[in-house]
C-alpha cells in the first residue's frame, strides 16, 4: 500500500484520487483553497454513494475506501509521500513553483508525477534537483471511469520511474500508454482535426453544425459530433488546447486556430458551461432537414451509376438487392453518377472525368448498416439527377443529408486528418500503430483506432484524399505524413492483416 499525495482538489485532483483510495492506496490530498477541498470531498463521496446505489460497492466498502483520504491544510503533511500527483491549474510557472517547494518536503525516493495535458514535462524538470523522477501521469475526464492514462517522458526522466508509474497504472485498473514529451502528448495532438476540419467545414458554409454532427455520429459512428463535443469540453478549453499546440509547433498551418472559434470564445459562447456555444442549452430539437423525396421524378427511365470502390461495395449491393436499376458508370450511359469522395470537391471531380451529373457520397464506418448518408453534388449536376439518388437512397431506409460541395466533405477529411497525424505520431517515434489506436480509442471513445481505419480503407485512398485536399486548399496543412506516403507506394498497413 503507497501513499499518495495529490494537490489540487479540482475536477481531475478529486477523480485521481477516488481512483487511488478504490485501489487501496492511502491518499494525503491538499488545495489551497478550502472551498475547493470541500467540493472535491464531496464529489468523491458522491461518486461512491452512486456505486452504493448502483450494488458496485457494499457500504462498507465505500466507507473504508472514504477513510484513506486523509485531508491535509500544508504541502508540509505530504512529507512521507512515494510519490505525489499533481493537478493544480495549467501553467508552467505555477506547476515549477510547486515541484520546487515539493523536492524539499519529500524524500529523495519519491517520485513526483504531473496531470498536465499540454505543458512539456521537459520544460517543468529543468529546475529540479532530480528532474529524472519526473513523470507525466495524464489521466482522462472523468478519472474514475476513463481507462487511459499517457505516461509521459520527458528527456531526462528516467526509465525507471517510467515502468514505475506504467506498473501503477495498471494496478490501478487503468491502461497506461507510454509517450515522449511532445505538444498535445497523442490523444490531444492526434485529435486536433477533429474538432479542426469540423470548424472549417462550418466556416465554408459546407454544413451546418448540427448535419456536422449527425453525420460524423451517424455515418462515421463517433459517440459525439465535434460540435457537441466542444460545447461540452468547453470552447475556451478546447481553444487553448490548440492555441498551446500550435504554439508548440513553431505555429504549424494544420493546428491554426479557427477565428470561427475565436470569435464563439470572445463572444462568452463557451458551451454548456456557459449556456451557450454551438448549441443553446437546453438544446432545441435542431436536426438537420434530410432530403428525403419519397417520390420518384421524371427521369427514372434511365438506370443510375456508380463509380466502383471497394469502399462502397455493400452500399452498391444494398441498392441492387433492393432492385435499384443500377449500373457501373461509364461516361454516358446514365442520368446520374455516385461516387466516394476521394478529396476533389463534386464539381472538380466532375470537370476532370466529364460525368456531368456526379453526386459524391461521404464515407460511412458501415455501408452494410448505415441509416445516414451525406451527398454532395457537382455544380454541374441536374438537381433531377440528385433526386433520383436520393430516392434509391431512401428506397433501402437510408435517410439523406445534404451538404454543400466541399472539398473532402466531413467523415472523409476527418478520418484522413486523423490517420495523417496518428502516423506522423509513429513516423517520429512518439507511440506505435497499436498505441496510438488504443490511446485514441480508449481516451476518446473513436469507434476504432485511426490507422486501424486507414487499414481499411486503404492507405493509398488516404493518401489520395490529403493529395486532393492539399491541392484544393494549396496548404501545407494537409500535407501527407511520410509515412503515409511510404506506406501508400509500397502498399502496406499499420497493423499485420
Ligand atoms: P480545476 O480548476 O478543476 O482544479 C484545479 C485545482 O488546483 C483548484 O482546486 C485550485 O484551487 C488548485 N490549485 C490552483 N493552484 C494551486 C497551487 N499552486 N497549489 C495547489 N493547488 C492549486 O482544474 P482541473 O480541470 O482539475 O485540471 C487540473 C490539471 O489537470 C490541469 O493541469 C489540466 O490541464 C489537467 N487536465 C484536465 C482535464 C480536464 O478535462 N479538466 C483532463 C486532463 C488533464
Amino acid at each position: 500500500m503507497l501513499i499518495v499525495g495529490i494537490v489540487g482538489a479540482g475536477t481531475m485532483g478529486s477523480g485521481i484520487a477516488q481512483v487511488a483510495i478504490a485501489a487501496g492506496e492511502n491518499v494525503k490530498f491538499f488545495d489551497p483553497l478550502p472551498e475547493a477541498t470541500q467540493r472535491g470531498k464531496d464529489m468523491i463521496k458522491k461518486n461512491l454513494d452512486f456505486l452504493v446505489s448502483k450494488q458496485k460497492l457494499t457500504i462498507d466498502e465505500s466507507v473504508d475506501i472514504f477513510s484513506r483520504l486523509d485531508f491535509i491544510d500544508s504541502l508540509n503533511g505530504l512529507s512521507s509521500c512515494d510519490i505525489v500527483i499533481e493537478a493544480i491549474i495549467e501553467n508552467e510557472s505555477v506547476k515549477k513553483e510547486l515541484f520546487k517547494n515539493l523536492e524539499s518536503i519529500v524524500s529523495s525516493k519519491s517520485i513526483l508525477a504531473t496531470n498536465t495535458s499540454s505543458l512539456s514535462i521537459t520544460a517543468l524538470s529543468n529546475e529540479l534537483k532530480f528532474p529524472e523522477r519526473l513523470v507525466g501521469m495524464h489521466f482522462f475526464n472523468p478519472a474514475p471511469r476513463m481507462k487511459l492514462i499517457e505516461v509521459v517522458k520527458g528527456l531526462k526522466t528516467s526509465d525507471v520511474y517510467i515502468d514505475y508509474i506504467t506498473n501503477l497504472a495498471k494496478r490501478w485498473g487503468k491502461a497506461p500508454v507510454v509517450t515522449k514529451s511532445t505538444p498535445g502528448f497523442i490523444v490531444n495532438r492526434v485529435a486536433r482535426p477533429f474538432y479542426g476540419e469540423a470548424l472549417r467545414v462550418l466556416a465554408e458554409f459546407g454544413a451546418d453544425h448540427t448535419s456536422i454532427d449527425r453525420v460524423i455520429r451517424d455515418c462515421g459512428g463517433f459517440p459525439l459530433g465535434p460540435c457537441q463535443l466542444m460545447d461540452l469540453i468547453g470552447l475556451d478549453v478546447n481553444l487553448s488546447v490548440t492555441q498551446s499546440v500550435y504554439e508548440a509547433t513553431a505555429f504549424d498551418p494544420r493546428y491554426a486556430p479557427s477565428l470561427l472559434q475565436q470569435e464563439l470564445v470572445r463572444a462568452g459562447k463557451l458551451g454548456r458551461k456557459s449556456g451557450e456555444g454551438f448549441y443553446i442549452y437546453p438544446v432545441e430539437d435542431s436536426d438537420p432537414k434530410s432530403a428525403d423525396t419519397n417520390e420518384k421524378c421524371e427521369l427514372s427511365s434511365c438506370a443510375l451509376g456508380f463509380i466502383k470502390s471497394s469502399g462502397i461495395q455493400c452500399l452498391i449491393d444494398r441498392l441492387t438487392d433492393a432492385d435499384a436499376d443500377l449500373i457501373e458508370a461509364t461516361r454516358d450511359n446514365t442520368i446520374a453518377t455516385i461516387a466516394l469522395t476521394d478529396g476533389r470537391t463534386a464539381t472538380q471531380r466532375a470537370s476532370d472525368e466529364s460525368i456531368s451529373n456526379l453526386v459524391l457520397i461521404d464515407l460511412c464506418i458501415s455501408f452494410k448498416t448505415t441509416k445516414l448518408v451525406a451527398l454532395s453534388h457537382a455544380e454541374q449536376c441536374d438537381p433531377l439527377a440528385l433526386d433520383e439518388i436520393v430516392y434509391a437512397l431512401n428506397s433501402i431506409g437510408c435517410e439523406v443529408i445534404i451538404i454543400q460541395d466541399v472539398a473532402g466533405m466531413i467523415v472523409s477529411r476527418t478520418v484522413a486528418m486523423l490517420a495523417n497525424e496518428a502516423a506522423d505520431l509513429v513516423y517520429q517515434r512518439i507511440t506505435s500503430p497499436e498505441e496510438v489506436d488504443m490511446a485514441m480509442t480508449l481516451g476518446t471513445g473513436y469507434p476504432i483506432g485511426p490507422l486501424l481505419w486507414a487499414d481499411r480503407i486503404g492507405v493509398q485512398n488516404i493518401s489520395t484524399i490529403l493529395k486532393h485536399l492539399c491541392e484544393h486548399y494549396g496548404s501545407s496543412r494537409y500535407r501527407i505524413s511520410p509515412l503515409i506516403q511510404r506506406k501508400s507506394i509500397t502498399n502496406q498497413t499499420f497493423h499485420e492483416a
